[in-house]
């Protein structure tokens, strides 16, 4: 194993690396050095063993050390490691995988545009979109309604369609043309109504928002199935059906943002499919190569293709790796291995309700207000006071997060909610490992707060 020298890392990272979303005055001691991983592991610099809550950045779907990821990888590069995909040329790991990802994708979905991540997938989401109004002859319909706190990404469209307020106020002006409604967060925003209840009026408020801005200038409304960077907020059963009628009924393209959801995060390949919706637009990354490669893409409903191919001629778009061959053909090897091991059966049947289960216990913690969970996706709402739910001042989470890093387990911190994204590759014995250093954390945090 190759031999780290932290304090030199450390002091070159601080010098010379600008990290993303990352106070790089308040590094302090420095990063934690990341050097190694196996299955759902990573290792840092000290050699720490830390059990990876995350899957890196909600990505490594299918653990790490998968050398078989590896070799497709290498085999691709060794035989054609770059191409691309423009004026009339393709190559086969690119039209495998678009051919692939529309066997797995829903009926009407046959097309695919591949981007290099999900901020990318976004960006062509917007210009997607407005070709398509354009080309119907309603060049008016530019508006895209995002909600507040949903998360679509980092490049100006991704910032703009998310709802991220600390980001839209870094720097001027975002895009023109997007608005945003309400988010589904009964916890947070509802809690004086049932959640049925709760949810249908947050989704209402997008009735509101196209009647306000007049239907003749909306053209999409887009959204994560479940939000994952806002807090794993999983929206109440009302909340879907409720949005996908108000999309018909006002015909605007419906975008759901798969990017966390895609690839059996809820135990199907997509997140639409757990709450059967039928997105005109579905926006992929992460998951899709278990984020061994970057990669992502636009799955194109074919109302959408259709005019874009049959009226559009060329579409002046595109990325030097849209469709990279090594990515595309660690994609490949990624989705035939989900296949391979059962692992969308796996969340559903087994280790999905292995975890609800087992993550619900952590609800008679003393800084537990609320406890959620879907597929593999979890949440713990951190509260004061666990008789009136009142809230932490800002801070503790970013404090948990730490205590769990120092614990042995990484979970994220989204203001006070703490939430997890595990490999779906985890064992239930790993997932009993998981609630034990969970509740350690917040012991540690319980004990600090006095
Ligand atoms: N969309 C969603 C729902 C995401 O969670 C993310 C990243 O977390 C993105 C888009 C942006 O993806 P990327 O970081 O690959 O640009």
């Amino acid at each position: 194993m190759q031999q780290h020298d932290t304090h030199t890392l450390r002091q070159d990272d601080s010098r010379h690396h600008l990290h993303p979303f990352t106070d790089t005055k308040a590094l302090g001691s420095g990063s934690r050095i990341i050097t190694g991983a196996d299955g759902i592991y990573i290792h840092d610099s000290e050699g720490n063993r830390i059990l990876d809550g995350m899957a890196g950045l909600w990505c490594v779907n299918l653990g790490y050390g998968r050398r078989e990821l590896v070799e497709a990888a290498a085999a691709q590069m060794t035989e054609l490691p770059y191409y691309n995909n423009f004026f009339k040329t393709a190559h086969p790991p690119a039209i495998k995988l678009a051919k692939k990802l529309t066997e797995l994708a829903p009926g009407h979905i046959n097309h695919v545009f591949f981007t290099g991540s999900g901020s990318e997938s976004n960006d062509t989401v917007v210009r997607m979109v407005r070709r398509y109004w354009q080309l119907k002859g309603q060049p008016q319909k530019t508006v895209i309604i995002g909600r507040r706190n949903g998360y679509h990404g980092s490049t100006l469209a991704g910032a703009s369609l998310g709802g991220m307020a600390p980001m839209h106020e870094q720097g001027g002006p975002m895009l023109p043309d997007v608005a945003h409604i309400a988010q589904p967060y009964w916890f947070g925003e509802g809690r004086e109504m049932s959640p049925q209840e709760f949810g249908l009026l947050a989704a209402q408020s997008l009735e509101q928002k196209i009647k306000e801005l007049g239907v003749e200038r909306v053209a999409a409304f887009i959204a994560e199935p479940v939000q994952g960077a806002g807090g794993v907020i999983i929206p109440p059963d009302s909340y879907w059906p409720e949005i996908q009628r108000i999309c018909d009924h006002y015909g605007i393209l419906l975008v759901a943002d798969e990017v966390i959801c895609g690839f059996g995060r809820l135990g199907q390949w997509f997140g639409s499919q757990h709450f059967n919706i039928k997105p005109d637009l579905m926006p992929i990354a992460k998951g899709l190569s278990s984020g061994y490669l970057p990669i992502g893409g636009v799955l194109v409903g074919d109302r959408v293709a259709e005019v874009l191919i049959e009226q559009g001629g060329e579409f002046y778009h595109g990325f030097t790796y849209s469709g990279h061959p090594a990515c595309a053909a660690v994609a490949l090897r990624n989705l035939e291995l989900m296949e391979e091991e059962g692992i969308l059966e796996r969340v559903r049947e087994l280790t999905g309700p292995y975890f609800a289960k087992q993550w619900a216990t952590l609800a008679d913690h003393p800084l537990v207000g609320e406890v959620r969970s879907l597929g593999l996706l979890g949440a713990l709402e951190l509260v004061a006071d666990k008789t009136t739910l009142a809230r932490f001042e800002p801070g503790i989470g970013a404090q948990c997060r730490d205590n769990c890093f120092a614990t042995g387990i990484v979970m994220r911190s989204v203001g006070e909610t703490m939430v997890v994204s595990p490999p779906l590759v985890i064992t239930e014995a790993q997932i009993d490992e998981l609630v034990r250093l969970a509740r350690q954390s917040l012991d540690l945090t319980a004990r600090q707060l006095g």
